[in-house]
């Protein structure tokens, strides 16, 4: 099964692809680890991702598709892929159903977690706090929440349109919205 999580930033998204994914089998594919990999490397993609990343932009749609379906052509990912933080735009949704549909696949689920906002923000600042990362600062984790509300938001009625979202209390214990997601993955899944 090709699953994709949705949700705003610190809805717990990372948290719960790396769980869901381990219980599928399915491989882990996170655009920001993927962004953050190219910076920590030093690579001309990771140069041009930083600039927008520490704005709380989105990097452009081209480069973040090339990125993202080069990692789903790995081997691992032939069993399934929890995607995390990809799509994030209707156009990378399109171009994901293309890429998939041209290979014989689709995206089975798409799974929504829902925050309350004022819980994302104490998350965030915590995380800020924990591991320093860059784009965690108060006035970027503001602009982050505002290019989910524009640019990624619009994806829930996109997959709705589809049949395929399904929404997950994220105001929860870590375990209870993995369980939820689990159900909502077991609900799905073919008989037989
Ligand atoms: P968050 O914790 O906000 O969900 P991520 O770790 O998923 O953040 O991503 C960090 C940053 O990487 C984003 O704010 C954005 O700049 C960039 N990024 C990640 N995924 C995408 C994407 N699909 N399209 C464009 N930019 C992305």
């Amino acid at each position: 099964m090709n699953i994709i999580l949705l949700g705003p930033p610190g809805a717990g998204k990372g948290t719960q692809a790396k769980r869901v994914a381990g219980e599928m089998s399915a491989a882990h594919v996170a655009s920001g680890d993927l962004f953050r990999k190219h910076l920590s490397e030093g690579t001309e993609l990771g140069l041009l991702a930083k600039g927008y990343m520490n704005k709380g932009e989105l990097v452009p749609d081209d480069v973040t598709i090339r990125m993202v379906l080069e990692r789903c052509a790995e081997p691992d990912a032939s069993k399934g892929v929890v995607l995390d933080g990809f799509p994030r735009t209707v156009v990378q949704a399109n171009a994901l159903d293309a890429a998939l549909g041209a290979e014989g696949a689709h995206i089975d689920l798409a799974l929504l977690i829902e925050c309350d906002y004022d819980e994302i923000r104490r998350r965030l600042l915590g995380r800020a706090e924990d591991e320093g990362r860059a784009d965690d600062s108060p006035d970027v984790i503001e602009a982050r929440l505002e290019t989910y509300e524009t640019q990624t938001a619009p994806l829930v009625d996109f997959y709705e349109g589809q049949g395929k979202l399904r929404r997950v209390n994220g105001d929860q214990s870590i375990e209870g919205v993995t369980d939820d997601l689990l159900a909502a993955v077991g609900d799905a899944q073919p008989l037989g």
